[in-house]
């Protein structure tokens, strides 16, 4: 657990698998990459899904939920995915039921951050976080049910329109505060209606990153997944969260690191940004 002023913030698992490393850094040659994330004979990587519980006293809050748990055995192969579904065990240990998550706030609704939205229980599927509101970008809604081939890769239906067929769902813009403290901005960049998510308190923060810093290999300016829809946009976004994170001395989290989910983020005098492994 750390302390972001008065949020008492918890990374939990969404799940882990293994992914083909040339995707992840898109334009970087392997006999680059492969120095700093070593792959398997198959090119596959070992990722995490990070996901933050963040709680005060008022409010419990979940930003992304990872793969879930309605994964056919075939599809969880193909995806690399490691046994289970962890996040609900994880809360568990933390003392917080699926009933207590008052908020989830959904960086995007590819499958391996908002597969754990819905559950299926009885055949139907249903939202995992009975009194939640699910906290979607407008735009991200629009392009995930907009049913345009050229936009649904990584979009599965059951995993967000249960949300609203629930009247769980809350649709929301740039710089749109969710509850007092928390904050999401809209980033473009992976897809255009991704959203980082920005939590203060007291003068301190942490910056949910999403997928436009998916490992803390990405702080290296050009390193970008080939999923980016806007590769200019993710490198611009990049930059303003780096600098604005490495300013303030916020905290940031890679959401697929296995090795370093949480990190600061220095200012090298040449302009590189370093990763700051020791939280302030
Ligand atoms: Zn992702």
């Amino acid at each position: 657990m750390i302390q972001v002023g008065k949020w008492r913030v918890d990374i939990v698992s969404g799940g882990r698998f293994l992914h083909d490393g040339g995707v992840l850094f898109g334009i970087v040659p392997k006999s680059i990459w492969q120095n700093v994330q070593p792959a398997d004979d198959q090119n596959l990587v070992p990722l995490a899904m990070n996901c933050v519980l963040a709680r005060n006293d008022t409010h419990c809050v979940l930003i992304d939920t990872g793969h879930g748990s309605k994964l056919s055995p075939l599809d969880r192969k193909s995806h690399g995915l490691f046994p289970g579904w962890p996040l609900l065990d994880e809360l568990s240990a933390l003392g917080v039921s699926p009933e207590q998550v008052d908020h989830v706030v959904l960086s995007h609704l590819h499958w391996d951050h908002s597969g754990g939205a819905t559950s299926k229980v009885n055949g139907a599927v249903i939202p995992t976080f009975p009194s939640a509101q699910f906290v979607v970008n407008r735009q991200e809604w629009a392009d995930a049910t907009s049913g345009q081939v050229e936009r649904s890769g990584g979009y599965v239906s059951a995993d967000f329109l249960p949300l609203e067929e629930a009247g769980q769902l809350r649709l929301v813009d740039h710089l749109e505060e969710i509850v007092p403290g928390i904050q999401v901005l809209q980033t473009g960049g992976h897809t255009l209606g991704h959203q980082a998510v920005l939590i203060e308190s007291n003068g301190k923060g942490l910056i949910y990153l999403g997928d436009i810093g998916p490992t803390s290999h990405h702080i290296r300016k050009l390193w970008c997944t080939s999923y980016d829809l806007d590769l200019i946009r993710t490198r611009e976004v990049k930059k303003q969260l780096f600098d604005f994170a490495a300013q303030n001395s916020y905290s940031v989290i890679w959401n697929h690191d296995l090795d370093i989910p949480i990190s600061q983020i220095a200012l090298h005098p040449k302009r590189e940004y370093l990763v700051q492994t020791e939280i302030l």
